[in-house]
């Protein structure tokens, strides 16, 4: 029978077995940043080029792109990131603690709901119209007004609210001059918006086309506290699809439903799923939503569809005086060509990471499997076996025999196909139990019968099941399943 899923088994379980690490974690880590080990960079991976392909390999009008993090600095201008992509702060005097303006309040409305739900409730609206107004003075009122105290300090003596910018920044060239001050990209996706003329017509891409890449992010986020969910370096998964204005709303749609679509083929439930629509939209979109998913902290964003409207390519084009005009010979409704625009964009964003977080906790289970005779016990990742880092185990009974060339030579064959693992140490219980807390959906056991008549054991990871089968079936039977 399974169990609750607690958020903090579920991180030190990705330690324990060599799925997600501290940064540096001999110097004490190094807050919101993490490391992945040999079974979550394979889990990474495989969920990856699960993406690639559903994008780039299965549409025949999207190819794929690998820009730099790198980026020159006007990008950030045209993109709005040096003007709006920021938080307003307020740091406590006393603790020098930085809280965001928003969790703060936040916060106190939450206490305060345990006794006046009514006033919470006014203090969040409050918020909501400063923060809507920018008001910054206004939120630093409300903050004082109220008395709201710092968790270290424990005392009100707040300074000003300020805008504290998200962007790493670094300097390119040896000396260092404000001219040279260059940003670790926040998003891939200006990587793409800048390369869209050079795709365009190296590719011969007609509208509707669309370009894909995944690559490292960086956000100096304030508050991330939420392992690989919030981190200051991140990967994303992005694709923007250029499309002819007045058509954004029905790509809008398709983009929400195959996204959905490959969320769905990863082998969740759909009730572990949902749309959160944007009201308050970002200044450069005409809809917007986040595909949310159900981690053990509760629903919470993995991934963002958005209409962008041309804001981007018109931007850019302002700043770079380069046109980012597209000439559509299609014919409209009166036979005259489109002629010349600047697409309109709607754009798929996740963030690999929490894709790996959401696809370990729907995969992590807690079993109790005691009997009347005994107390027994297993924690399993039942991954879907594409996702899975390891797809078989082979196990010998023991090294003696001429076993462990046998199972070695299985290993040889099946390596060529898929990740495979040979692990001879510990009882075969024992070995079956590891297997089970890495994911591996299959494990083969040789044993002395396997000499004799050439079958072996293989067992399913979630059944439990054990069957005996010609040792020649093994590795398509796997390969089966990975389809
Ligand atoms: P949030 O509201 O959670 O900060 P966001 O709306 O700023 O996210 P986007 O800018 O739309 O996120 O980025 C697209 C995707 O990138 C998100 O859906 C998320 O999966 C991922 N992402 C964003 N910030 C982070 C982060 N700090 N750590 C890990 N993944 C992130």
């Amino acid at each position: 029978m399974a169990t609750q899923k607690n958020f903090q088994d579920i991180i030190s379980h990705c330690k324990e077995y060599g799925f997600i690490f501290p940064s540096s974690e001999i110097y004490d880590g190094l807050s919101a940043v993490y490391d992945y080990g040999q079974w979550g960079s394979e889990l990474k991976k495989n969920i990856r080029e699960s993406w690639w392909r559903s994008m780039v390999y299965l549409h025949e009008n999207i190819v794929g792109i690998d820009s730099a993090i790198f980026m020159h600095p006007t990008t950030w201008k045209a993109s709005g990131h040096i003007d709006n992509f920021s938080d307003p702060m307020i740091d406590n005097k006393d603790s020098k603690k930085r809280y965001r303006v928003d969790h703060l309040i936040e916060g106190f409305a939450e206490q305060l709901a345990t006794t006046d739900q009514a006033a919470a409730d006014a203090v969040l609206a409050s918020m909501d119209q400063l923060l809507a107004a920018d008001d910054f003075a206004g939120l630093k009122n409300l903050i004082e007004t109220h008395q709201m105290k710092c968790a270290v300090s424990n005392t009100c003596n707040w300074t000003e609210v300020r805008q504290f910018n998200l962007m790493f920044s670094t300097q390119l060239g040896s000396v260092a001059d404000e001219s040279d001050t260059i940003y670790l990209r926040p998003e891939t996706a200006q990587g793409i918006f800048v390369n869209f003329l050079n795709v365009q017509k190296t590719g011969r891409m007609k509208i509707p086309f669309g370009i894909a890449q995944v690559g490292k992010a960086f956000r100096n986020e304030i508050v991330a506290r939420q392992f690989v969910f919030r981190m200051r370096e991140f990967e994303q998964m992005e694709m923007q699809f250029f499309v002819r204005p007045g058509t954004q709303k029905q790509w809008y749609e398709y983009w929400k439903e195959a996204r959905m679509k490959w969320h769905l083929e990863l082998g969740i439930p759909a009730d572990q799923y949902r749309f959160h629509d944007h009201v308050k939209l970002a200044h450069y979109a005409d809809a917007a939503c986040d595909i949310e998913y159900n981690f053990p902290i509760g629903f919470k964003e993995v991934e963002g569809i958005h209409s962008r409207t041309d804001f981007d390519l018109k931007s850019h084009q302002e700043h770079s005086k380069k046109k980012m005009q597209y000439f559509d010979n299609d014919l409209d409704e009166n036979g005259k060509p489109f002629g010349n625009y600047i697409p309109y964009v709607v754009e798929t964003s996740i963030g690999l990471d929490r894709a790996i977080l959401m696809v370990i906790s729907e995969a992590y289970t807690e079993e109790d499997l005691s009997t009347e005779e005994k107390q027994d016990s297993r924690v399993v990742l039942k991954f879907p076996p594409k996702l899975a880092p390891i797809k078989l185990a082979v196990l010998p009974l023991m090294k003696k025999d001429g076993l462990a060339e046998i199972a070695r030579e299985l290993v040889a064959d099946c390596r060529q196909q898929f990740y495979c693992f040979y692990e001879e140490k510990d009882s075969i219980g024992k070995r079956y139990r590891r297997m089970d807390a890495l994911g591996t959906p299959f494990c083969v056991t040789i044993d002395h019968q396997t000499k004799e008549d050439g079958t072996v054991t293989i067992r399913h990871r979630d059944s439990m099941e054990q069957e005996r089968i010609p040792m020649s079936e093994v590795k398509n039977l796997v390969m089966n399943a990975l389809k």
